[in-house]
C-alpha cells in the first residue's frame, strides 16, 4: 500500500492513522513533540514544522501528503509540492491561514460573512466601529485559534485596549461585526482530487470558553436551513477548489440568514461525530478524498452528541467508564470514548471526546447531563 506524510502529529492526524490504515495505507507523520498522537500510532519524523531537511525526509518516505493543521509553512508546502504529490495544493492554506483572505474568497463563492473592516490603524478601528456599530469583535487576521487572538469590543472604551493588545503581535486586525446568533452550526464538506463532492449532516455546536463543548447532531434546525447550510459548504468546496476536507463554521440567526464565520481546510473538531454515527467517517473521507477513490456514503445512522474531554475531565471521565452503565444500556444509550494518547491532562487542553449514540439528541444530552463530569 502507498505511504501518506502528515504534516502534524496530533490527535487529528492520529484519527486519520488509524481510519486509513484499516484502509491499506501506511502513515509517517512530521511533528516536533517525541510521541505525538499521531506517532503512537503511525511513522513520525521528529522535527520542527518548518525543518527542510525533515521535510524533504517526509516527501521521499510519502506518496501523498496532506496536513492536520493549517499553519503550515508555505516555503515548506512549495517545497513538498516540488517533490511529493501534495494533492490539496497551497492555495486553499494560504487563504484560510488569513482571515481577510477567507472572507474574500467565502463572498467570491457567492456566500456571505459578517460584515467587516480591515484595520490597519487605532483611528481606522473607530471608524469601523461607528461604522459596523457595537458589539462587534477584533480579530487579528492569522494565528488564531480557541478564541485567542480576539477581542470583543462593548463599549467604545474598549477601543483603545483591545487595540493595543491584539496589534502587539504585529498581525493584521479585522474587526467583523458581531452577530446575534440563534444557533452556531458546522458542515463539513469533502472535495476528492476528481471533482466529486460530498457533505456530512450539519452538527449544532455549544462552546464553553470559546472552546467547542457539543456537536449536535442532527442539528436542531428545519430540513430547510440544514439544506442550505449544506448548499454553501458544497459552494464554499467547490468556489475554492478545495480537496480533501474542508469545515465551514457559521451562524444561523433568529430570521434563519446563514453567515459564515470562518474555514478549516481539514478534519475538524465538530466532525468527530461521524467516526461511529455515519456511515464514513470525517477521516476515512479525507483519504478517501485526497486519495482519488470514490467518495463514501455521509448519512447519519444514528442521533448523537459529542462532548469534548478537556484536561479537567480526563480523570472523572476514564472513572465513568471503568463501571458498567446498564441504565445507559437499558435506555439504548452508547457513550463511546476516544483518548488521544496525550500525557499532560492540562486544564482546556483537548485530550479526547465522547460520541454519545442514542435514539434522540435528547437522551444523548442527557446522559452527558447526568455524568456530572461537564457541569461548570
Ligand atoms: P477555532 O478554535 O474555532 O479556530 P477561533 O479562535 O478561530 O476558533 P472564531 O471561530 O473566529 O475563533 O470565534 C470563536 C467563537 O467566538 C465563535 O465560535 C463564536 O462563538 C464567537 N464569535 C466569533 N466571531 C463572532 C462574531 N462575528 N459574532 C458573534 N460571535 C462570534
Ligand atoms: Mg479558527
Ligand atoms: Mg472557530
Amino acid at each position: 500500500g502507498a505511504t501518506i506524510g502528515i504534516l502534524g502529529g496530533g490527535q487529528l492526524g492520529r484519527m486519520m492513522a488509524l481510519a486509513g490504515s484499516n484502509m491499506g495505507y501506511r502513515f509517517v507523520a512530521l511533528e516536533p513533540v517525541q510521541d505525538a498522537p499521531c506517532g503512537q500510532v503511525a511513522g513520525q519524523i521528529v522535527a520542527a514544522y518548518d525543518d527542510r531537511e525533515a521535510a524533504r525526509e517526509l516527501a521521499k518516505r510519502a506518496d501523498v501528503i496532506t496536513y492536520e493543521f493549517e499553519n503550515v509553512d508555505s516555503g515548506v508546502a512549495a517545497m513538498l509540492m516540488e517533490e511529493s504529490y501534495v494533492p490539496q495544493g497551497s492555495q486553499l492554506l494560504h487563504t484560510t491561514q488569513h482571515r481577510l483572505r477567507e472572507k474574500r474568497a467565502i463572498e467570491a463563492a457567492g456566500v456571505q460573512v459578517a460584515p467587516y473592516a480591515e484595520i490597519g490603524s487605532e483611528q481606522e478601528l473607530r471608524e469601523a466601529a461607528e461604522r459596523l456599530g457595537l458589539p462587534s469583535v477584533l480579530k487579528t487576521a492569522t494565528g488564531g485559534y480557541d478564541g485567542k487572538g480576539q477581542w470583543v469590543l462593548r463599549s467604545e472604551a474598549d477601543i483603545a485596549p483591545a487595540y493595543a493588545e491584539l496589534s502587539r503581535s504585529g498581525a493584521q486586525l479585522v474587526l467583523e461585526q458581531f452577530i446575534r446568533f440563534d444557533k452556531e452550526l458546522s458542515v463539513i464538506a469533502a472535495r476528492s482530487s476528481l471533482g466529486e463532492i460530498k457533505t456530512f449532516p450539519v452538527a449544532e455546536n455549544i462552546h464553553v470558553d470559546n472552546i467547542l463543548h457539543l456537536s449536535i447532531v442532527p442539528a436542531r434546525i428545519s430540513e430547510d436551513i440544514a439544506e442550505r447550510a449544506r448548499e454553501l459548504a458544497m459552494k464554499i468546496a467547490e468556489g475554492l477548489g478545495a480537496v480533501g476536507l474542508i469545515a465551514v463554521e457559521m451562524f444561523l440567526t433568529a430570521s434563519g440568514e446563514l453567515y459564515v464565520n470562518e474555514l478549516a481546510p481539514r478534519p475538524h473538531n465538530s466532525g468527530h461525530y461521524t467516526m461511529e454515527a455515519c456511515r464514513t467517517s470525517q477521516f476515512e473521507q479525507h483519504v478517501r478524498a485526497i486519495c482519488s477513490l470514490p467518495l463514501g456514503d455521509t448519512s447519519l445512522m444514528t442521533p448523537v452528541v459529542m462532548v469534548n474531554v478537556l484536561g479537567e475531565h480526563v480523570e472523572p471521565v476514564i472513572e465513568r467508564f471503568a463501571k458498567a452503565d446498564e441504565a445507559a444500556v437499558k435506555r439504548g444509550v452508547a457513550p463511546k470514548l476516544h483518548l488521544y494518547g496525550k500525557s499532560e491532562a492540562k486544564a482546556k487542553r483537548k485530550m479526547g471526546h465522547v460520541n454519545v449514540l442514542a435514539a434522540s439528541v435528547d437522551q444523548a444530552l442527557a446522559w452527558i447531563d447526568e455524568t456530572n463530569i461537564w457541569r461548570a
